[in-house]
């Protein structure tokens, strides 16, 4: 059957067009005409089209002559940095950490504040709201004083449930938050596209647009710190479920029996390898008797053990150290296992503070699921550290504002 495209269609075909362009050139600028026409399949004429509409709007600039594919040199195109600027903002655990960045995501300008998590959510809420305010007085001061180029939008990572049509925090546990109407807060303050999403869903998509997981469309985002979260991207898009709950990795049961988890059940993967995990370990080991550089490092007074602090004593050689982290290591490398026999991914990316002590987990993840995923060993994924580290989040909220308006660039001004 002929199928004749409507009027309405046209625009809608115009508009994905336009995305995917700009896609293109996210990933791949600088970039000529005649590349973004072979690279995309789209004839010639139809690109120099969208790409003038492009430049009109302000998303892309022309660069300069450069050669392209050894033909005669030909205009390059790139994102405009300056086409608007974007703030993320991370609620974690006992801190607020907020960026400015441009159109191309670079960072121009970082902010970050320690939280009491005892305080009632609005409080933590305000404080966010007021760091968000300094964000855009920065810029508004510094950055872009004649005002010609617009904020595009607000990316608010929290570490735990989220509906993300509307914006509310279902439930965080260590947060302690049920039913926080977290955007709400921010569009009442704010008149630009708002999204909030579960922190690591925000940090997977920040991996896919500027970091780890580059050009790679499937792949499992774990993060390791106080909690332990995840995010799933498939064909280049994060899997939300049916409900919005997938990705809740840290809470799969690996030990039924196990410790109370913050989410009431018991023996979730989180755990196992949570920091609080790894300080248990070596705490215990200590206890038991046994000699550990982490006692001197930290005067005997094992409230204070951390992360870097083990880190640290397994760089030295600290035997209770090293195994804390490799028994560590060998119970993500079972989730991870698990996670590789549901979804066959191309890449594993790890973050969270624990990705600070990788080389030593690294060895024990990559030796278990070798043993436990069911994969020729050939095709295993790779398992990558972050590429943001601290930043892994709020990188992420910026890419939650960009998705947005490559997606549908037409609503971006
Ligand atoms: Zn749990």
């Amino acid at each position: 059957m002929a199928y004749r495209f409507r009027t309405g269609d046209q625009a809608l075909v115009r508009e994905i067009n336009l995305s995917i362009i700009l896609n293109t050139l996210r990933e791949a600028a600088p970039l000529s005409r005649a590349q973004l026409a072979a690279r995309t399949g789209l004839n010639k004429t139809t690109v120099s089209s969208l790409v003038r509409e492009l430049i009109d709007r302000q998303f892309v600039r022309e660069i300069g002559y450069g050669r392209s594919g050894g033909g005669r040199p030909a205009m390059m195109l790139e994102l405009n940095p300056q086409a608007g600027y974007i703030i993320g903002v991370e609620i974690g655990v006992d801190f607020i950490l907020v960026i400015l960045t441009d159109f191309t995501a670079h960072v121009l300008w970082r902010w970050q504040e320690e939280i009491n998590p005892d305080q009632p959510p609005e409080t933590i809420l305000d404080r966010a709201i007021n760091a968000t305010h300094t964000a855009i007085d920065h810029y508004e001061t510094h950055v872009s004083p004649d005002g010609d180029s617009p904020l595009l939008g607000i990316g608010v990572g929290i570490p735990g449930l989220i509906d993300t049509d509307s914006g509310m925090v279902i439930f965080a546990p260590n947060l302690g938050w049920r039913d926080v109407p977290a955007r709400e807060k921010f569009t009442a303050t704010f008149d630009v596209p708002i999204f909030v999403d579960n922190d690591a869903n925000a940090s997977a998509m920040g991996e896919h647009y500027f970091g780890a997981a580059r050009q790679v469309n499937d792949f499992v985002y774990l993060a390791a710190g106080v909690g332990l979260g995840g995010g799933i991207v498939l064909n280049g898009q994060l899997y939300r479920g049916i409900s919005g709950y997938a990705g809740e990795i840290g809470h799969m049961t690996i030990i039924p029996d196990g410790e109370l988890c913050k989410c009431g059940n018991r023996g979730c993967w989180e755990t196992l390898v949570s920091q609080t995990a790894v300080i248990r370990r070596v705490r215990r080991a200590i206890e038991s008797g046994k000699h550990s550089l982490v006692s001197q490092l930290v005067n005997d007074d094992l409230r204070r053990i951390s992360i870097s602090l083990i880190a640290q004593a397994a760089k030295a050689g600290d035997e209770v150290a090293r195994q804390a982290l490799e028994e560590t290591g060998e119970y993500l490398g079972i989730g991870i296992a698990n996670l590789i026999n549901s979804f066959d991914p191309e890449l594993v990316v790890f973050g969270g503070v624990l990705s600070f002590a990788s080389e030593f987990l690294l060895p024990a993840i990559e030796a278990t699921i070798k043993q436990r995923a069911r994969v020729r060993p050939q095709d295993l994924p790779q398992v990558k550290v972050s590429a943001h580290g601290f930043d892994a989040c709020v990188m992420g909220c910026v890419a939650l504002v960009l998705y947005d308006i490559l997606r549908e660039p037409r609503q971006a001004s």
